[in-house]
This record gives C-alpha cells, sequence and structure tokens, in this order.
C-alpha cells in the first residue's frame, strides 16, 4: 500500500491496487455486504444519511446500491446489474447481488489457489448458469388470476417490506380488479393497467378508474360531470403570440392584435365545444387566458395534463388526441367516462367508468414522505413479481427450488476444467437460502444442509427453523425473478473474473474510445 503521492489527491484508478482479482472481488465483496442482510423476510434496515443529513430507511437492494457515494468502478458494475435486474423484473435485485458475490469469491478461489485458468471458470459458469434456469423452468407451475398462489407469491414478495401484509391486500385487489384488461399480446403487462401513486394525506385505497395528482384548470369551472364527454387537446391553444409584436408596435397594431386573439380563440373553443365535449383534457404547452375564461363562461371541466397522460387517458377513456382544428371535425375522437369529479380536499381528479380499457389506482399512503416512498416502492414490487409470476410460473421460495436444482446441476458433465466452474454456479445456488437464513438468527450453513437432504420444493420455516413444504406454506417466487437473477449474476462475475489487469486510462468518455477504435 505504499503510494508515492500520499496525501496528494490523485483520480481513483492509479489508487487501485493492481493486483486486479484480489481488489476487484474485494470492492465487489464490500459492495454485496452492504445489501446481503437485506434479504428475506427477517432481513434489517439500512439508514441511508447524505452529507445534507438527509436520511431515508430502507430494505430495497436497489434503492440502498444507488445512493452509495463514490464506489470502486468494479463495485459500479454490480450495481448496475441491481438495477437491470430492477428494470426488467422488478424485484430480486438483492438476490442478484448475493449470487453474484458468492460466484466471484468462489471463482477467484478457483483461480487464486486452484490455479484454474479464468476462461474455462467462465465456461463453467456460462454452462452452469443455463442449465441451472432450464432446471428451474422444468420445477415451474402455472398460475392464474384467481389462483391462492398469486396472493402467496406477493405475500412473499413483500414479506420483507414495512407494512407488506396490507399492502398485499392492496396489491391482490387491484390485480383482479383489472383482471384480463392488463393483457397484451398474451402476457400480462400491469404497467399499462395499474397506476400506483403515493399521497401522504390520504388512506390506502384502490379505486377503479383514473386518479390524476391534478386540480382543474380553474376554480370556477364545474367540479364534477357525469356521462362526461372528454377531448384530449394537443391542439394550438396560443393563438396569437405576444412576441409577435414589435418594439415600436402602434397602438392600433396592438388592438387589432387583441382583437384578433379574442375571435380566434372563440373560434377555438367553439370548434372544440362543437364535438359535444363537455370535459376537456389539455396537453397542449400554453394555454390563451381567453379561451382559459371561454371555458369557465361554458362549465367545461378542463384540466391540464402531461404529455405522458395522454396514452394512458386515452386507453382509460376512448379518446384520441387532437393536435389540429380540423381533426375536430372527424367523429370518434371523443372519450366517455361515467364521472370525472375533482376532490378539493386532497387536490386530486377521479376519473370513473372509461368506456375503454379498464384501469385501477392505487393509492399508497405513508404518514411521511419518507414511508410513502418505500411503501410506494414495495407496492410496484408485488405487482411487477404478479406479473412475472401469471407470465411464466413459479417456484418454491425461500431459496428452495435454487437448492434442489444442486444436484442435477452437478450431474451436467462438461469437459475438463470447465467442470470445475459449475462449483461457481452451485455455491451461488446455495448461497440464497444460507443468507435468508443467517438473516433470521440461524446458522445458515447447518439449516441449508437440513434443507438439502429434504424433497424438493421444501425449504426451512423461517419461524420455527424446521424443514417444511415451502408449497404448502405458501412462500413462493416467481421464475422470471429467479432466473433473472441467476443470468445477471453469471454476466457480472464473467466480466469480474476475466479481468487480470485493471489500468489507469487517459480518456475513456465515449468519443474519445469510439475515435480510438476506428
Ligand atoms: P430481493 O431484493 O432479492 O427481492 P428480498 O429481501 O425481497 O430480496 O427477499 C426475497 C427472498 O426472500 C426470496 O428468495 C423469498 O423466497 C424469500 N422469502 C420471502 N418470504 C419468506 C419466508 N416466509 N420464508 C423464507 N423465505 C422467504
Ligand atoms: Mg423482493
Amino acid at each position: 500500500m505504499s503510494n508515492p503521492n500520499y496525501g496528494v489527491w490523485r483520480p481513483m484508478a492509479e489508487n487501485i491496487e493492481f493486483n486486479a482479482l484480489e481488489s476487484n472481488s474485494n470492492a465487489v465483496m464490500t459492495v454485496a455486504d452492504t445489501v446481503r442482510t437485506t434479504l428475506g423476510p427477517k432481513g434489517l434496515d439500512k439508514l441511508l444519511i447524505d452529507q445534507a443529513m438527509n436520511r431515508h430507511v430502507s430494505n430495497d437492494g436497489v434503492t440502498i446500491l444507488l445512493s452509495l457515494r463514490a464506489i470502486h468502478p468494479v463495485a459500479r458494475m454490480i450495481v448496475e446489474i441491481a438495477e437491470r435486474q430492477e428494470q426488467l423484473v422488478g424485484d430480486g435485485t438483492t438476490t442478484a447481488v448475493v449470487m453474484a458475490a458468492e460466484m466471484i469469491k468462489e471463482g477467484k478461489r478457483l483461480i487464486k489457489e486452484l490455479g484454474v485458468h479464468p476462461t474455462k471458470v467462465v465456461e463453467g459458469i456460462e454452462s452452469g448458469v443455463n442449465h441451472a434456469c432450464q432446471l428451474l423452468e422444468k420445477e415451474a407451475n402455472k398460475i392464474t388470476l384467481n389462483d391462492i398462489e398469486l396472493e402467496q407469491i406477493i405475500k412473499t414478495s413483500l414479506s420483507s417490506k414495512l407494512d407488506g401484509e396490507k399492502l398485499s391486500s392492496l396489491v391482490i385487489a387491484s390485480l383482479r380488479s383489472v383482471g384480463k384488461n392488463a393483457m397484451y399480446n398474451g402476457s400480462y403487462n400491469f404497467d399499462k393497467a395499474i397506476m400506483v401513486i403515493r399521497r401522504t394525506n390520504m388512506e390506502d385505497r384502490t379505486i377503479n378508474g383514473i386518479v390524476l395528482e391534478r386540480k382543474r384548470m380553474d376554480p370556477e369551472m364545474p367540479l364534477e360531470i357525469k356521462e362526461s364527454r372528454i377531448l384530449i387537446a394537443k391542439l394550438d391553444l396560443k393563438p396569437v403570440k405576444e412576441s409577435w409584436l414589435k418594439d415600436n408596435s402602434k397602438y392600433e397594431e396592438i388592438l387589432s392584435m387583441e382583437n384578433d386573439r379574442v375571435i380566434k380563440s372563440k373560434e377555438i373553443v367553439d370548434a372544440m365545444l362543437a364535438t359535444s365535449a363537455n370535459t376537456i383534457l389539455i396537453a397542449s404547452p400554453e394555454v390563451d387566458q381567453v379561451i382559459e375564461d371561454l371555458l369557465v363562461a361554458r362549465k367545461v371541466f378542463a384540466v391540464r395534463i402531461s404529455t405522458e397522460e395522454i396514452e394512458y387517458l386515452s386507453r382509460y377513456t376512448g379518446a384520441k388526441a387532437i393536435r389540429t382544428i380540423e381533426d375536430l371535425k372527424k367523429t370518434d375522437i371523443l372519450g366517455k367516462a361515467g364521472h370525472i369529479y375533482e376532490d378539493e380536499d386532497n387536490g386530486v381528479i377521479y376519473i370513473e367508468n372509461g368506456l375503454g380499457r379498464n384501469m385501477v389506482t392505487m393509492i399508497v399512503s405513508g404518514t411521511t414522505k419518507e414511508t410513502s416512498l418505500e411503501r410506494w416502492r414495495a407496492a410496484i414490487d408485488g405487482v411487477n413479481a404478479a406479473e412475472a409470476a401469471l407470465n411464466k410460473g413459479v417456484v418454491a421460495g425461500g431459496g428452495s427450488a435454487e437448492l434442489h436444482v444442486i444436484e442435477k446441476v452437478n450431474n451436467l458433465r462438461l469437459k475438463g476444467l470447465e467442470q470445475v466452474g459449475l462449483e461457481v454456479v452451485t455455491s451461488a445456488l446455495e448461497s440464497i437460502m444460507r443468507q435468508i437464513l443467517t438473516n433470521a438468527g440461524y446458522n445458515g450453513l447447518e439449516k441449508v444442509m437440513a434443507a438439502k437432504a429434504s424433497p424438493s420444493g421444501f425449504g426451512i420455516d423461517i419461524d420455527s427453523g424446521e424443514v417444511v413444504d415451502m408449497w404448502k406454506k405458501g412462500v413462493l417466487d416467481p421464475l422470471l425473478v429467479k432466473t433473472m437473477a441467476l443470468q445477471a449474476a453469471g454476466e457480472i462475475s464473467k466480466s469480474v473474473l476475466r479481468i487480470d489487469k485493471n489500468l489507469a486510462a487517459e480518456d475513456l468518455s465515449h468519443q474519445a474510445v469510439s475515435e480510438v477504435k476506428r
């Protein structure tokens, strides 16, 4: 550790131990250690504190990892896989990190202690991961919306979360309420059918319909509309721009422009209302005050919305976004909703009984911003877990499914030293149950041995420490979460184990690297 520049600030790359494997794997372990104790229902929380002394308590792997400051570049790769896992399946981030760390630790041992060449280890990992995924697929059972297993999946996924039990019921109610409306191209896509919003001043609720966190454009507009005929306006609602006036404009010019503005505004409003719309959702960037006043006078319910909101509002109500005055003449542009109204106390607008595809909004509460955020994340995790389970099936949870494929993975025959690489994968498969149980206060290794001797689908009851049937106990995980986590862990461990030197580079910005390539 003798550094000639001790005490002088140096860029990170120069401070890296050049014994790459050792240094990289240590960095990975440090990061993995920060999240591994959160795994499973008895996992503990982390208190995150930033420089401004803001704090946040979290049990969510990806949230914790993303908030870590200034970490080793290789450890950052771990953060990236956690992030990717979160994007692809929305759950199982800690699982992915724990397995990656185990693979790297075991791989390093093979390379350093037994002198196995890294490429052999890497090939072994690749075959092992593929094989394990196929075996897990064979173990998986299909489920449907009405199966009890769906509830169990959600409960398992939320078991380590703040208030998980209560959130599970909320998630289940939402899923069943949208049901097949969330089917797109033969698989469930709840992103399109369930909105999750967080509020600190409202109760947990599932609402059949859309809840917009917005207010009417003007408080003098009607508070509610029954049999609402909805127009989604994206047209230019600022017919005359002040910027057209020159500095030295004459009074007459200004006057004629003002006249023009009133006439054009009236034309636009007339054209919009000629469609018989009584509700206008406005996504135009600017709205002329004259237009707003006319809408108030004509008792229209108007709300500003963002361009992103158009998609689902249009799906729910059947309205088509209108871009030009000419488009207003088309038929079938209006959407419908049985009831639209503003809840002034809570500052939200409800849209119910839409003509289009059914949607549900889940309101997740929290007494503070912090708890509502953590509960909101958890609710989304639950929805994601359910989606993965419905689309790809479920396996026994608590690390049981992983543990029971080990023997079959070991039966795989690879040539030569690649066979040794399989050990890396089997250690990772074993590490999940071990970590969950260690976190629950057991001797993880001892319990894993007991579970190993039990039939497939069995694992350890986290409360009693006894061997139980995980299917009977209802501790289940989505197959997809497991296979994705395993693949992600395989990817990262392969890259880390292949590196034999970390080098300080001059400039690796995107441009510099592509220049060199050319
Ligand atoms: P991740 O970020 O990987 O989703 P979690 O903290 O959510 O991490 O833990 C998920 C793991 O906890 C899964 O392997 C799941 O099967 C396990 N688990 C959940 N509930 C139980 C339980 N009651 N007994 C044993 N394991 C459980
Ligand atoms: Mg989870």
